[in-house]
């Protein structure tokens, strides 16, 4: 980071923004440029923030060489999952599809049924839900994540499902193979920072509202408290346009490559909104180069108590898994 400092020569002002840089535990070196002093933070610049520096009066202008985010970078190796036996991650792609929500036994263990009749490994199925209506129904609860469990030892699936709040850490990482953060709760960094005590891999949903910058720093929380598990996930975010429930990104998976080492999925479901269109931005998103992604699927979807709309039907699964292999050799993944 380069600290470009006022013209006006205020020796005790640059000596409280020195101070303040020490106290950050950082090291620099001063050196002179055009008439101007000039800081070059050599170590721990991760520590200062542009607001925080800003407050000065004598900084004029701060040039960032690093990202903040160093632990999700793409400078360092390819982060690779392993869940009972299988891969997630840069050279492998992991489809996940379930329901929006869990509604029973019954529900859950037909959709896993078909799911690994399609020779696929992941199961989702949300127990608590986020809504955003107060009305809306709020998920099963405990009983669903007891389904999820049962019918994951009865398949041999492994289970995803979504955890709202850090009072729950204990109840999830116990009984749900990989927790789901949504959209709603990218931005809660005590969720975030708790679920980096634990070793149970985390989808991170990107925020609907969230750069991707943003997002990669909310990864970074989680990394940084201890879990390097994490698999990103484009969700669409808010836009103006609302034919679609949200605004596909696609263009976050070639930007996730370039500035991470984390897998990126993509949820063609909830970034539409609409049934109709699962199918082409499922394989446009493969040929992004996705590593995976997360559909909903329910065995009657228009009898689904959440998310109808965007929810496909067996038959609908099976035609977008029916050239999954070959879209898979453009990035030679398996
Ligand atoms: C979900 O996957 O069930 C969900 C609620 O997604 P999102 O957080 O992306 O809205
Ligand atoms: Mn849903």
């Amino acid at each position: 980071m380069i600290i470009v400092l006022d013209k006006l020569i205020d020796e005790k002002a640059i000596d409280d923004l020195v101070d303040f840089i020490v106290s950050k535990g950082c090291s620099f070196t001063k050196t002179k440029s055009d008439n101007r002093s000039v800081l070059l933070i050599t170590e721990n610049q991760s520590m200062l923030s542009y607001l925080e520096l800003e407050a000065f009066p004598i900084v004029e202008k701060i040039v960032r060489i690093e990202n903040e985010y160093q632990k999700v970078s793409s400078k360092n190796n390819p982060i690779k999952i392993v869940v009972k036996d299988t891969i997630i991650g840069r050279d492998s792609f992991s489809f996940i599809a379930g329901p929006c929500t869990i509604e029973d036994y019954q529900q859950l263990k037909d959709t896993a049924d078909f799911i690994k009749s399609k020779g696929l490994k992941f199961l989702r199925g949300g127990a608590f839900k986020l809504r955003t209506s107060p009305y809306s129904f709020p998920g099963l609860g405990i009983k669903g994540i007891e389904y999820m469990k049962r019918v994951c030892e009865e398949t041999g699936l492994i289970s995803v499902s979504e955890i709202i709040c850090v009072e729950h850490i204990d109840l999830m990482s116990q009984n749900i193979d990989i927790l789901q953060v949504g959209t709603r709760n990218m931005h809660n960094y005590r969720l975030l920072s708790r679920l980096g005590k634990i070793k149970n891999p985390i989808i991170l949903k990107r925020g609907m509202a969230s750069t991707i910058e943003e997002w990669l720093l909310a990864a970074e929380h989680i990394i940084n408290s201890g879990n390097p598990n994490v698999i990103l996930c484009e969700r669409g975010i808010r836009t103006f346009e609302n034919y679609t429930r949200n605004t596909l990104d696609l263009s976050a998976i070639p930007a996730v490559k370039k500035l991470s080492n984390l897998p990126i999925i993509i949820d063609p479901s909830h970034s539409t909104g609409k049934r109709e269109m699962i199918k082409s931005m499922s394989w446009a998103a493969i040929a992004a180069g996705a590593d995976g992604l997360i559909i909903e699927v329910h065995p009657s979807p228009n009898k689904a108590i959440c998310d109808s709309r965007q929810t496909i039907n067996y038959q609908m699964l099976d035609s977008i898994l029916e050239p999954l292999n070959s879209l898979l050799t453009l990035w030679n993944k398996n």
